[in-house]
């Protein structure tokens, strides 16, 4: 399907400030995109209302041929994976991993094996009786990862998914993230203010600044041809 997330208009305002104004965009199944921009520019706010945790304003958005206006965040099938990783420090990983499952009332034996396969694409296998104090903040960020994946999500949102990693980490993950998408085929949509993180990992890069799209194309469009001076600026190639 061409436009299997169709973004349209989608705006937010806070009180009086306005946080989005007009947000378009459409992204194939499969895709990986990123969306770039600085802090405070309503990445996340946008990510937030894909998955339904915040009401847009005005727009609206589709997802595999369904429009998600009033559907709650728990029917989207959508996962999300936070800067924070957000895993129950009480829980051990196999139990992070299927709380959606659990919400999901899934049967015990089809959420074993869905826990075991999640652990397995992000390669934690035999990790599961693990708490999260025991692992590494990397083994962290892939349970958070594998706990996204193991609902099987229609889309699946990284918001700054590298940024509590160290830089040597950094790199590293970056190329497994993208090698699991690759496997996985589950369309991404990744928040970063990382412009290198962005052009390294995504096919398609929305640029964002002041809560609108100020570009959108390949890494090499952005950067080759920045169509502002801000973006120039930004993705280091000034005018
Ligand atoms: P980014 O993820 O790009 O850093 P955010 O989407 O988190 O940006 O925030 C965009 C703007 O919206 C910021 O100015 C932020 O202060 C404001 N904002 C975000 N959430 C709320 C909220 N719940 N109430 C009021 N303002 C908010
Ligand atoms: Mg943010």
């Amino acid at each position: 399907m061409k436009d299997y997330l169709h973004i349209e208009e989608v705006a937010k305002r806070f009180g009086e400030t306005e946080v989005l104004n007009g947000i378009s965009l459409t992204i194939p199944k499969g895709g990986f995109v990123a969306l770039l921009g600085p802090s405070g520019c309503g990445k996340s706010t946008l990510l937030k209302i894909i998955s339904g945790l915040e009401t847009e304003t005005a727009g609206r958005i589709r997802l595999a041929g369904e429009w998600l206006a009033g559907v709650p965040a728990f029917r989207r099938d959508i996962g999300v994976v936070f800067q924070s990783y957000a895993l129950f420090p009480h829980l051990s990983v196999a139990e992070n991993v299927r709380f959606g499952l659990d919400m999901r009332h899934m049967g015990r034996a089809e959420a074993d094996d869905r826990v075991r396969e999640a652990l397995a694409l992000v390669k934690l296998d035999g990790l599961g009786d693990r708490m999260p104090r025991q692992l590494s903040g990397g083994q962290q960020q892939r349970v958070a990862i594998a706990r996204a994946l193991a609902i099987r999500p229609r889309l699946l949102l990284l918001d700054e998914p590298l940024s509590n990693l160290d830089a040597i980490l950094r790199k590293s993950v970056r190329v497994d993230l993208r090698e699991l998408h690759d496997r996985v085929g589950a369309t991404t949509v990744m928040v970063t203010h990382d412009q290198e993180e962005a052009m390294s990992m995504a096919d398609k890069v929305a640029v964002m600044h002041d809560g609108a799209i100020e570009q959108w194309g390949s890494p090499e469009d952005i950067y080759e041809r920045p169509a502002t001076a801000f973006i120039g600026t930004f993705v280091g190639n000034p005018p």
